[in-house]
């Protein structure tokens, strides 16, 4: 038993030690990711139930690195917040993925939009708000063209000026996108506080709809209650014909997911028939 004991032990440590060897190594490769141009954004388009046409996208990030191979953004993400490298690589972000967006409406003569995450540190920027105006002046974007996507980390990190930062986005004509919707804890309020007009319905309730009775009784809920409230309609990680139906069929406004297309790369979606 005592033996048994101190393998687990060894075991874990191991373990342990492997977590932390790579977390360092990610934080040091990501110190210089940037100015090494590892980043790339993909997007991932949104299509409109209705006409079942292509309304815009979103853009996610994707790293690159010579020694750690694909990161994935759950792994990196946090990191690059405790570190504070989100505020560069955020508005390396927003710059990207206005540009683009000003190709590809140039490339495809429509007026798409672009969806872009926003973490709860990059509020804590004071510069954020000038550098999204400068940005929409620099590749004359309509600010109506964008979407910032937040989840409720961004309203329940405690900043007084959450309220004013908000208000200013959305009085520049941004539109403000709850992401993950259902997956907190006080979701209802933050809708009825902040000046949020679209609504993104978590994967997890989508997953289960056309299984699962109760998470299809919570998705039409979500829709009707949003529609009643001004709010447009994503459902999240569509990925099967049967979910596209019955969320047609529940009034969902937009879809997005594997189904429709997986998030791809700028000169992909520039040649996309959708
Ligand atoms: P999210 O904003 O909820 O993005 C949706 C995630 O679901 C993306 O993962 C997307 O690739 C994935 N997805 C889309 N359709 C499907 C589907 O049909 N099935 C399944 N299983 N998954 C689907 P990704 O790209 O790995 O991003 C993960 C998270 O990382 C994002 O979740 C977002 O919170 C964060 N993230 C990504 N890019 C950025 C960024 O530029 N800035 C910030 N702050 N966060 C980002
Ligand atoms: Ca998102
Ligand atoms: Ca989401
Ligand atoms: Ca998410």
């Amino acid at each position: 038993a005592k033996a048994l004991g101190r393998n687990t032990y060894t075991c874990f440590t191991n373990e342990m030690n492997t977590a932390i060897k790579r977390r360092l190594a990610i934080e040091e490769q990501m110190h210089t990711a940037l100015e090494n141009n590892e980043f790339e954004l993909f997007y991932q388009p949104k299509c409109d139930l209705k006409t079942n046409k292509i309304m815009g996208a979103e853009a996610l990030l994707r790293w690159n690195n010579r020694v750690l191979g694909n990161v994935t953004p759950d792994e990196f993400i946090p990191l690059a917040e405790q570190t504070g490298l989100i505020i560069p690589i955020g508005k390396f972000v927003i710059e990207r993925a206005l540009s683009f967006l000003s190709q590809w409406q140039a490339t495809a003569k429509q007026n798409y939009s672009m969806a872009i995450n926003l973490s709860p540190s990059q509020f804590r920027d004071s510069e954020l708000l000038n550098f999204i105006k400068r940005t929409l002046d620099k590749t004359k974007i309509s600010a109506t063209n964008v979407e910032l996507e937040i989840t409720e980390g961004v309203l329940m990190s405690a900043q007084t000026n959450i309220q004013h930062s908000l208000n200013a986005i959305a009085a520049l004509g941004i539109k403000l996108s709850m992401d993950d919707f259902g997956t907190g804890y006080s979701s209802l309020s933050y809708l009825r506080q902040y000046p949020f007009e679209v609504l993104k319905i978590d994967r997890s309730f989508i997953n289960g709809i056309t299984d699962n009775q109760e998470d299809c009784s919570l998705v039409k809920a979500t829709i009707a209650m949003s529609h009643s409230l001004g709010l447009t309609v994503v459902a999240e990680g569509v990925e099967t014909l049967a979910q596209q139906h019955l969320l047609a069929e529940l009034n969902c406004d937009l879809i997005q997911g594997y189904f429709f297309s997986k998030p791809l790369p700028a000169m992909q979606l520039l040649c996309f028939e959708g």
